[in-house]
């Protein structure tokens, strides 16, 4: 139908599902999701207006809406033990948003590690509502391991009283102790918050250990590692539970997305099944499989691998910026974005590394033998920079893999 009424944006459509299948998708925050979460995404559910919670809304016909939004909240429960659940947030930074009108008050402190080190935006950049509403106060990795040192978190947390504890990241590739931050939080009389947006497909299979017994707030995407619909959740303790539920609505937000929360309820669905343990259990291999193939060929990894579903190049040896990385690899239809490395001396729009996630290739069906290609394919790109011959040669190859692991064989 879109391509009768309207040509112009159904070409673009068209060309980006083709990108899609023809490219190796390796930006962490990125997956490819079912063919029935976009079908639910794309319903008539979108023409409904529901402000409210489930049998508290301020309009009339939501007698299907309701039980939508019911199902999501409880299998958002179910699938992660949680004992309240917003699926409402239509983003993450919203979600954050939220978590932090319910628990804190303007001006609060709140600690972090930053967006330089590997936090979000919302996590108290200078540039975004975190950083102008709130006191921040950054915590750091260790700058010998780029790990997380717990014992120098609780230091400062003890020192400085913050009214929250924020864990959970963008560009982390290790685990994080979700025990020792509720310890920590404990310790120096905080709350804690959790941001699971990145790993919250890893939670669900049980492939990184959960947030939720441990955080007061828990955040989350639901369109990274979870595989759904671009759109975000709230898990929480019933205690918070009310001050979570109005810091969105009327907080926040105004109507709530149906169509979306009809597809994160698939998700959700989908999340529960047993096919995705084995799917989350596959991405951390294929990260670590990827990683120490590119470690064999002389890459320095931050903080030496990943134990999740990505991980940070240090291009620094290499002699080659991750812009000029990330343009050269687009190239040759090998798709991931530059990032900040710890001490890194380039600004953020150069910066010394790469991330590369692998959550999109093994939803394709990709596994360990395939990321030791993958890695050689980036490797032949990287060390024949500017070099047209290799581009064009390493995008056969990018196609011929693609189509052995097709995308979207429906569409
Ligand atoms: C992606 C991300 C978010 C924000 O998600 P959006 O849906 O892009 O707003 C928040 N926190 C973390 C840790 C993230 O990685």
């Amino acid at each position: 139908m879109l391509s009768t009424s309207d040509p112009e944006i159904s070409k673009l459509l068209k060309s980006e599902l083709e990108r899609q299948k023809k490219t190796l998708g390796l930006i962490a925050s990125e997956n490819y999701c079912s063919m029935a979460v976009l079908q639910a995404q794309g319903s008539v559910l979108s023409n409904k207006y529901s402000e409210g919670y489930p049998k508290k809304r301020y309009y009339a016909g939501n007698q299907f809406v309701d039980d939508v939004e019911t199902i999501a909240i409880e299998r958002a429960k179910r699938l992660f033990g949680a004992e309240h659940a917003n699926v409402q947030p239509h983003a993450g930074a919203i979600a954050n948003l939220a978590a932090y009108v319910a628990l804190l008050e303007l001006g609060d402190k709140l600690m972090t590690l930053s967006l330089a080190q590997g936090g979000h935006l919302t996590h108290g950049s200078p540039v975004n509502f975190s950083g102008k509403w709130y006191k921040i106060i950054h915590y750091e990795l260790d700058p010998e391991t780029s790990m997380l040192n717990y014992d120098s978190i609780e230091k400062l947390a003890k020192e400085q009283k913050p009214k929250a504890i924020l864990c959970g990241y963008t560009a982390y590739p290790r685990t994080i102790d979700f025990k020792r931050f509720r310890e920590i939080a404990d310790s120096s009389g905080a709350l804690m918050i959790a941001d699971m947006a990145h790993i919250a497909g890893l939670v669900a299979g049980g492939a990184h250990p959960s947030p939720v017994p441990y955080a007061d707030v828990v955040t989350s995407t639901t369109h990274k590692t979870l595989r759904g619909p671009r759109g975000a959740f709230i898990l929480s303790k019933e205690k918070h539970a009310k001050s979570v539920d109005k810091a969105l609505f009327p907080g926040i937000q105004g109507g709530p997305f149906d169509h979306s929360i009809a597809a994160k309820a698939v998700c959700f669905g989908e999340a529960m099944k047993l096919e995705f343990k084995d799917y989350a259990i596959q991405i951390v291999k294929n990260a670590k499989a990827l990683a120490n193939e590119l470690m064999g060929l002389g890459y320095d990894l931050v903080s030496g691998g990943t134990d999740n579903h990505l991980m940070l190049v240090d291009l620094t040896r290499k002699g080659v910026s991750g812009k000029d990385a990330q343009d050269a690899l687009e190239k040759a239809g090998i798709i991931l974005n530059k990032n900040m490395v710890p001490k890194d001396t380039r600004s953020p729009f150069i910066t010394s590394g790469l991330r590369i996630g692998t959550p999109v290739l093994t939803t394709r069906g990709m596994k360990e033998g395939e990321m030791k290609d993958v890695a050689r394919l980036i490797d032949r790109v990287l060390t024949n920079i500017g070099d047209a011959g290799t581009i064009t040669k390493v995008k056969t190859e990018v196609v011929e893999l693609c189509e052995r692991f097709p995308a979207y064989k429906e569409l």
